[in-house]
């Protein structure tokens, strides 16, 4: 079956590099949940993994360094009816745009929270981002890394959110699973995927994900907390499990959680929210505006 969530715009990623992997994965999730294109939007930030808004087939926006996620959150409390996608790199997430990934998990808005996550800032020559672990030195660097990483999967459980998930971008199978999860799941899904990037960062490389990364799932980690005491209780175990990172880095959902989206509470506030949403509202009724701004405009004249 032909993939039609793929546009035909020519992809510049570096031959080799993840960021591939995470667009087969996306697509091919989409393409077996059948959502029609019209009803995704996807966003990215700045970076070679904010490119992939031009490479899907539906409404796609490249906004700012480090507001793919604001946005995202802007259009799905806009327009509840679209499935929201936001894209990122580690950087662009976990640096610039750090305030709006923990601010982001106390409101639950639903939608899926890619990082492509290298451990450098690809687009400029290959620095060091927040997640490269320290005394790191990848190729791209005159000397080593002396800074701690920012773990994702650590400030996403301490930030509230209610699917928390790693993958992988050479496991497309795992990836594409996991996205469809992610995406099924009512509330904010974090997917931190493992990307290496090919080009800047010589040391997490596919080699040393291969030999590292294993399946949560397939040990038996059960994720799913049904209510808030087992939500207590395995947001500690799994907030232990994601400082594992070593000889064996653990990979699969670390925990699923179903609670008050954002926009039920604001249902709770808005009356009509979701029934009269202005962005389903017509502009025009029998050939009139629905809203005439003749008399605001002649006023300001
Ligand atoms: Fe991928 Fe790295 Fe090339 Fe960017 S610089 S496209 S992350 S391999």
């Amino acid at each position: 079956m032909p993939n039609t969530y793929r546009t035909n715009v020519e992809i510049d990623w570096c031959p080799g590099c993840g960021d591939f992997g995470i667009l087969n994965a996306l697509t091919l999730a989409l393409q077996e949940l059948k959502i029609p294109n019209e009803k995704v939007a996807l966003t990215g930030g700045i970076g070679c993994s904010s490119k992939i808004p031009h490479y899907v087939n539906v409404y796609a926006y490249h906004t700012l360094h480090g507001r793919s996620l604001a946005q995202a959150q802007a259009i799905k409390i806009a327009n509840p009816e679209l499935e929201v996608i936001a894209a990122a790199g580690d950087g662009d997430a976990l640096g610039i745009g750090t305030q709006h990934f923990v601010a982001a998990g106390r409101r639950n808005v639903d939608l899926t929270y890619l990082i492509f996550d290298n451990g450098v800032y690809g687009l400029t020559k290959g620095q060091a981002s927040p997640t490269l672990p320290y005394g790191e030195s990848p190729k791209s660097l005159q000397v080593e890394n002396i800074k701690d990483p920012v773990n994702p999967i650590f400030l996403a459980l301490a930030s509230g959110y209610t699917f928390v998930a790693r993958s992988y971008s050479y496991n497309i199978k795992h990836l594409k699973d996991t996205i469809i999860r992610a995406i099924k799941h009512k509330g904010l899904a974090l997917v931190d995927i493992m990307q290496p990037c090919v080009t800047y960062n010589n040391i997490n490389t596919k080699e040393y994900y291969d030999a590292r990364l294993y399946d949560l799932q397939k040990e038996g980690w059960d994720p799913v907390a049904k209510n808030e005491d087992e939500y207590k209780q395995k947001l500690g175990q799994a907030t232990i499990k994601s400082l594992e990172w070593g000889d064996k880095i653990p990979m699969g959902v670390f925990i699923e959680y179903q609670k008050e989206t954002y926009d039920e509470r604001l249902s709770r506030l808005l009356m009509n929210y979701k029934s009269k949403n202005f962005v389903t509202l017509p502009i025009h009724e029998n050939g009139k505006p629905v809203n005439d701004i003749t008399p605001l405009i002649e006023e300001l004249i």
